[in-house]
């Protein structure tokens, strides 16, 4: 007998009944919760191939507002910034486990901060997933061979209270 699945408050949102190949361009847009985290220059170990996060920001991020200062002509101005798409998705390694298009992917539920679910847009910085208040510079501002002296956790890490089942009082 097979296990009857779980039911989900979340069931019958598109990100639930839709496959990222389905969703619609304003859909695809408004699954991004806006923590910029994906923003942050990353360090790839050539022996391993594992990436690593730094403080530093990419030279077009807006690290107050958790933006990109021209993302319409993101990739002219940023040719390695990462456009993703949902195969991208599935295969990059390193998305952060906050990011709602892995989430997505994945099967799983939004968090309760994800702007879908709060209706308000300072939820991600409430909830500490944000970049807000954590990147002091941007690559323009560190040479590359000083990046790896910016590597940090964080990025890869859920503070406790994102992974909460609801908003704290
Ligand atoms: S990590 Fe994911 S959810 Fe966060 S800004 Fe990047 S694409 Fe959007
Ligand atoms: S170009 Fe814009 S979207 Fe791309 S990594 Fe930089 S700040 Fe982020």
């Amino acid at each position: 007998m097979t296990k009857p699945q779980k039911r989900s408050p979340q069931d019958g949102f598109f990100w639930k009944t839709k496959t990222l190949e389905q969703l619609s361009p304003t859909e695809w847009e408004s699954l991004c919760d806006g923590c910029a985290r994906c923003c942050l220059e990353k360090l790839e170990d050539e022996d391993s191939g594992r990436i690593y996060f730094t403080e530093v920001g990419c030279r077009l991020l807006d690290a107050g507002g958790c933006a990109c200062r021209d993302y319409p002509n993101r990739s002219d101005r940023v040719p390695d910034c990462v456009r993703l798409t949902p195969k991208e998705v599935r295969e990059l390694t390193w998305l952060p486990p906050s990011c709602a298009y892995k989430l997505v992917a994945e099967g799983r539920d939004l968090y309760w901060w994800h702007p879908l679910i709060s209706g308000d847009p300072n939820t991600v910085h409430e909830a500490g997933v944000s970049v807000r208040g954590r990147v002091e510079r941007t690559e323009t501002e560190v040479p590359v061979e000083e990046l790896e002296d910016h590597i940090v956790s964080w990025p890869a890490l859920l503070p406790k209270r994102a992974k909460l089942k609801q908003r704290p009082r």
